[in-house]
């Protein structure tokens, strides 16, 4: 089977939005073994998607479209698809009584315009959104599958997720599951290198990179009859990809690094605290933003300037002015007197230089220094990061969060 995806919408044409619904629906449905050999995108013109619709299904099992389901006038997705198919729109009576349900939970008044959305293409099957007013639909014909998706990721996924994959899963007779792996502290080339032979030779489970930020995503997906054959498929390549790029993979349940260190301190019971420089919070709010955070962290310092890691962490100033603010010694201090202050069992220090102005000879852009104490131990690394300053930032915190991983798992 193959598919192609057709996203309308005028906003996408002119480059105020990206196209991520494509990217995503694309991705599951690589999951499904369907290829997608099209991405369109169409504005909101009738004539024009319904040229982009009918190529479409000259050439395609199954065609996606995202968008334009909306209550507007411009969003006329549903009215063009169904009069290209000659089905006329019916009313389904379950969705409209789940918008008018929908705008009296919000208190909001239902205007006319809402009503539309409960018209369907007769016979249809319907895919109701539990997070908007528009539902979807997928109609089959002639051999051919025609979905229709509103265009807000946050409805889009869960209704592809609840509907559209089981429906697809139904239709090729098997099931899919799939494991993701997440690796930090090496680079792609590198990691390719070392499991290329895997990558290809595998068709079932296939593995599949992504990479972004620094960290990279192996989503590892089989194919087979039941969730055992699946899992039994999985796990050994699993298993293999994990002894090839030891210690790197830090996750192979999809958890972000946060998630993984939180847990480890948690199942110790034993606090955290962080003192930023260059990073200015950032990793005490991408710690905060994990719930249950707050059986694990204790507090977080933005120490910017130098008077302020003297202040609140007791950094020497002769430190400061010998080795400079930038420096393995500045960190360290950092993390020590972060924990003796705080009286947490961790306590993790970033302070570098995220540019893009700044940098030296000496010490140039993207130099970060990161120091975790645990348990009265100390580990330091220097770090020399490529990219912009959000970049440098992002990554400055994976490697402080990591170094702390290692510590708590002996590897350092
Ligand atoms: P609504 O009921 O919100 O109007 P809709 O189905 O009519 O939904 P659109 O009006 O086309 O969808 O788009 C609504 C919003 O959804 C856009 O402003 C954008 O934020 C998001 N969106 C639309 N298409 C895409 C896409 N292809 N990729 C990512 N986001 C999209
Ligand atoms: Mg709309």
């Amino acid at each position: 089977m193959n598919a192609e995806i057709i996203a309308v919408g005028t906003e996408l044409l002119m480059g105020q939005i990206a196209n991520t619904n494509a990217q995503y629906l694309s991705a599951r449905l690589a999951d499904l073994g369907i290829n997608v050999y099209f991405h369109s995108v169409v504005g909101d013109n009738p004539g024009r998607l319904r040229a982009c619709l009918k190529q479409a299904l000259e050439r395609s099992d199954i065609v996606i479209t995202t968008g334009g389901l909306g209550p507007t006038k411009d969003d006329l997705t549903k009215e063009t698809i169904a009069g290209a198919l000659g089905l006329p729109l019916v009313l389904h009576q379950e969705s409209l009584d789940y918008i008018r349900d929908f705008f009296e939970r919000l208190s909001r008044r239902m205007c006319e315009n809402n009503v539309k959305q409960a018209y369907l293409p007769a016979g249809c099957m319907v895919i109701p959104n539990r997070n908007g007013t528009a539902p979807g639909c997928i109609i089959e014909r002639e051999k051919k599958t025609v979905v229709m998706l509103p265009g807000p990721p946050k409805e889009l996924i869960p209704m592809f997720e609840d509907m559209v994959f089981p429906y697809f899963e139904g239709k090729t007779h098997q099931i899919i599951g799939s494991r993701m792996l997440k690796v930090f502290g090496i680079g792609e080339s590198e990691m390719e290198t070392r499991i290329m032979d895997l990558v290809e030779r595998q068709s079932n489970p296939t593995i599949a990179p992504y990479a972004d930020m620094g960290e990279i995503s192996l989503r590892v997906t089989a194919r087979g009859h039941d969730r055992d054959e699946i899992e039994s498929l999985i796990a050994p390549v699993v298993e293999k990809i994990r002894e090839r790029l030891h210690p790197h993979v830090y996750s192979d349940a999809g958890e972000t690094m946060e998630e993984v260190v939180l847990k480890l301190l948690a199942e110790r019971g034993w606090m955290l605290s962080t003192a930023e420089s260059c990073t200015g919070g950032m990793l005490a709010s991408r710690l905060i933003s994990i719930p249950g955070a707050s059986r694990v962290f204790d507090r977080g310092f933005v120490t910017y300037s130098n008077e302020s890691k003297i202040q609140e962490l007791g950094v020497n100033r002769e430190t400061l002015d010998t080795c400079g603010a930038v420096s393995r010694e500045t960190a360290e201090e950092m993390a020590k007197g972060l924990a003796e202050r705080t009286r947490t069992t961790a306590a993790l220090a970033i302070t570098g230089i995220a540019g893009p102005d700044g940098g030296t000879p000496e010490k140039p852009v993207g130099l970060v220094y990161v120091a975790a104490f645990l348990n009265r131990r100390m580990e330091s690394l220097k770090l020399n990061l490529r990219g912009d300053r959000q970049r440098i930032r992002s990554v400055s915190c994976l490697h402080a969060l990591d170094l702390l991983r290692k510590m708590l798992f002996g590897m350092v």
